[in-house]
């Protein structure tokens, strides 16, 4: 019998890319079409470098820092149809937006202790299926038989212009050249890091969203977990 099938509430779908490749909006209406829980573990390492940030540490000073990621709790709530994180019970989902916190989330979470709290956290929370798990990780090493994976990526120009216009969005004060650079800044950091680095599955599929609107990669994605639910049967819907 495959795993598939032991897994009360459905499939476990992974989405691993680089950021600004449209992941957060993407699994948000896939996991809506799927009727699933979609868990954004970039929020909770966001959630974690804003409690690193809050406290003053010193960032490159490694126990410490994991010191106070050990004292934080990361959770998800639920705030009038859309899915919140919390630190420490308070709702930070809009704090850990920042392009300052985005940095310190990619220095952070290239600690082996850091991961090593979220990935406990993340298998406890996805282990029943019923799930879409978005990251850099999740088909490599958080779920790694996961049933689904994909790994979206688009051109570093694309995914800096896309973050450029969320962020003037917000009324945020925003320069297209310098957010282009952080986001290769932290494609740096994701892949080049020693702890499970940024990189595709080898049998994840690969999506390029740079000419795709969100609509097309959602039907794409849908199309696959579907034909996957129809092949686990009925435990997997
Ligand atoms: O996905 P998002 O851009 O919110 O993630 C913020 C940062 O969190 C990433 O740049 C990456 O350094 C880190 N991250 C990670 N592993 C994950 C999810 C996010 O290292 N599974």
């Amino acid at each position: 019998m495959s795993g598939q099938n032991l897994r009360p509430r459905g499939l476990i779908v992974a989405i691993d890319g680089p950021s600004g490749a449209g992941k957060s909006t993407i699994t948000r209406h896939l996991a809506a079409l799927l009727d699933y829980v979609h868990i954004d573990t970039g929020a909770m390492y966001r959630a974690l470098a804003l409690a690193v940030s809050r406290s003053g540490v010193p960032a490159d000073d490694d126990a410490q820092v994991l010191a106070v990621c050990q004292r934080s709790t990361v959770a998800f709530c639920r705030k009038q149809g859309q899915i919140c994180v919390t630190l420490n019970g308070e709702d930070v989902s809009d704090l850990i937006r920042t392009p300052e916190i985005s940095l310190l989330t990619s220095h952070i979470a290239g600690m082996r202790g850091v991961r090593e709290l979220l990935l406990t956290l993340q298998r406890e929370m996805g282990h029943d299926g019923g799930v879409v798990l978005e990251g850099r990780d999740i088909g490599t090493v958080v779920f790694p038989d996961a049933d689904v994976k994909f790994f979206l990526s688009a051109s570093p120009e694309e995914r800096g212009r896309r973050r450029y216009l969320e962020l003037k969005a917000k009324g945020e004060l925003v320069d297209l050249e310098r957010t282009i650079a952080e986001v290769i800044a932290r494609d740096k950091q994701d892949t080049g890091r020693d702890h499970a680095p940024l990189r595709q599955a080898e049998d994840a599929i690969a999506i390029d969203s740079t000419a795709l609107s969100i609509d097309q990669v959602v039907e794409r994605m849908a199309g696959v977990v579907k034909e996957r639910q129809r092949s686990a049967g009925p435990a997997a819907a």
